[in-house]
């Protein structure tokens, strides 16, 4: 590419909307302009950046049997209504009618869609597994869209998602996910560290985060110093305030149902009045911690649940009862029609004889005190941990807290959605089950920018290789010169013919001008080429991260750059 035919708007000064270095380099370094908060445009520079995280991105996938399809962006509520998330996902869900005045969505996501295919066309064992990914523009009405492509609100993804035969085929789908995801960020250059996210009470983790670390992160990551422990601590926030019993002292114990003498009406104790048509209460604290009720004819039963910080998505066993809920605002929801009230303002604090479900048929945790003995989501005991304390996970290191951008995140669905959109397949007895599911996202913006947030010093971005919108760029710096123009033009060229992704700064240009654009917009090899080197048949290669100037014969300059 010639700069003199190209366009790449870089800019002087530092964009006063900028909070942090990634979003102040791309638009420094012309590769994106905001259109409005959280929508941008992709400059060529910046949309070459984005395509070759998305052909790493392709080609782990693909390597691991995944298969590329493409789905639309605006998705028909139908099918989230089946779901039953188009009720309860809240205000992230941008939604808009078409001239019939039917309701659609920018799909935020697309387990929906993607059930909604694989039901179709999947009958039998022998389809399975299944894992069909796209890579695709997004759409989150995030409430504080910031830093850029980092947390956009229109914003490109790539999201995968695996169907099998059984909970054995998921895990393996899920780990060729984990290992593909690995290879994804190596080959991107990213320091990351992969973490636990928003596992179970009982039984291993079932959702990993891939956290690139950086002091810019939104996420704060609690790891070992001597075991490979590590946490998102966001799903594990300090609990102040738990639900704490009568006697806080008294010791938890677990109980089977016929051991339950006494519980207490979480609804009566709270006064709320029960509603006549539904036998399902949740009850939240404040944003703290939430139970849900399990009103039946049978006993009381309050379930744990997995992530307390808000209710989006309530996962049915039947119709009465909840089998789990996921993140989100809150709301109502309920299958068939059903309101489902959803309880939002109550923030619990002392209950006599709390009891709680533990996800293990007919047994409870009877005395159950939140701060003290329940590990609310699965993460174990270091919610209240301050850096330095012991990890409880191998008992020898210690804990420490970093911070990290999430770019990747992968998650075992099991059958939330084959259940609620019926997905089933006929196994080799000609029986009707479930799929089990999985789903695993990357953001391909927000990927670019933490490289940036990883790779930069105060003049400009220091590329890995494989993200460089350019990998070298070749600078003659008197243009006024006929060997210095020859010589460039030459080198271009043959590093064109190389397969080298070169830029040739053919500008009407001052060198220093030449230089700081390249700095700027991180080139990982200038090769210089100027009248006084040249005369002694010589022309320099800059390393941009090292900032060592390597000087070459110029009949060796090819070699060398490759
Ligand atoms: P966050 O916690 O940062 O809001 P998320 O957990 O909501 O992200 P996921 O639903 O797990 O995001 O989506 C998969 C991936 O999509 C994320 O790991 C992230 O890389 C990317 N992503 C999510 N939201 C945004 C956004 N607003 N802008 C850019 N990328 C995003
Ligand atoms: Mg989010
Ligand atoms: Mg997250
Ligand atoms: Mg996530």
């Amino acid at each position: 590419m010639r700069l003199k035919n190209y366009f790449l708007p870089t800019l002087r000064e530092n964009p006063s909307e900028a909070e942090v270095v990634s979003h102040k380099y791309m638009l420094r370094a012309g590769m994106i302009r905001k259109v409005a908060a959280g929508i941008y445009n992709y400059l060529p520079a910046g949309l070459k950046v984005i395509k070759k995280v998305e052909n790493i991105v392709r080609k782990y996938m693909n390597e691991a049997g995944a298969i590329e399809v493409l789905m639309p962006a605006v998705v028909p509520a139908e099918l989230w209504m089946e779901s039953g998330r188009w009720n309860v996902y809240g205000k992230e869900l941008l939604r808009l009618k078409d001239r019939h005045d039917r309701d659609f969505c920018i799909g935020p996501t697309h387990e929906e869609v993607v059930t909604d295919i694989v039901r179709n066309e999947v009958k039998s064992y022998k389809q399975l597994p299944l894992n069909l990914y796209q890579i695709q523009t997004k759409f989150r009405d995030e409430v504080r869209p910031r830093f850029g492509l980092m947390r956009g609100r229109e914003f490109i993804m790539k999201d995968a998602y695996s169907f099998d035969v059984d909970d054995a085929g998921a895990e393996a789908s899920y780990q060729k996910m984990y290992d593909a995801y690995c290879k994804i960020f190596e080959a991107c250059g990213l320091k990351y560290k992969v973490v636990e996210a928003d596992s179970g009470a009982i039984g291993g983790s079932f959702s990993h985060e891939f956290m690139v670390t950086a002091d810019t992160g939104e996420d704060f990551v609690i790891s070992c110093t001597k075991c490979d422990f590590a946490a998102n601590i966001e799903k594990a926030p300090v609990l102040d305030e738990g639900v704490v019993p009568d006697e806080p002292e008294k010791k938890s114990e677990i109980v089977t149902t016929e051991n339950i003498k006494r519980v207490v009406d979480v609804a009566e104790y709270l006064g709320i009045p029960p509603h006549k048509h539904v036998k399902t209460l949740i009850v939240k604290g404040d944003n703290k911690f939430f139970a849900i009720l399990i009103r039946g004819d049978r006993e009381l039963n309050l379930v744990k649940v997995k992530n307390f910080f808000n209710l989006s998505y309530v996962e049915f066993a039947n119709e009465d009862e909840i089998l789990r809920i996921t993140g989100g605002p809150v709301g109502f929801s309920g299958p068939k029609g059903l309101k489902i009230p959803i309880y939002a303002d109550y923030e619990i604090k002392y209950m006599k004889n709390f009891v709680l479900g533990i996800n293990e048929k007919d047994k409870h945790q009877i005395n159950a005190n939140l701060g003290r003995d329940f590990d609310v989501d699965g993460f174990g005991d270091f919610r209240n941990a301050v850096p330095g304390d012991k990890c409880a996970r191998c008992g020898e290191g210690e804990y420490q807290i970093t911070k990290g951008i999430e770019v990747g995140h992968i998650f075992k669905l099991g059958t939330k959605y084959s259940k609620a959109m019926n997905a089933y397949y006929l196994d080799k007895d000609g029986k009707q089950k479930l799929m089990v599911m999985g789903c695993y996202g990357i953001g391909i913006g927000r990927t670019a920018a933490a490289a940036i947030e990883q790779n930069h010093d105060e003049k400009g971005i220091i590329w890995p290789v494989q993200l460089a919108p350019f990998e070298v760029v070749v600078v003659p710096i008197n243009t006024n010169s006929e060997d210095v123009v020859n010589l460039s033009e030459t080198v271009y060229l043959r590093l064109q013919k190389e397969g080298v992704d070169v830029l040739i700064d053919d500008r009407d240009e001052r060198a220093g001008v030449k230089f700081n654009d390249a700095d700027l917009v991180g080139y990982p090899l200038r090769i210089n080429v100027g009248a006084k080197s040249l005369s002694q048949g010589n022309v320099e290669i800059f390393i941009r991260k090292t900032g060592e100037i390597v000087t070459v014969k110029k009949e060796d300059v090819i070699d060398k750059t490759l």
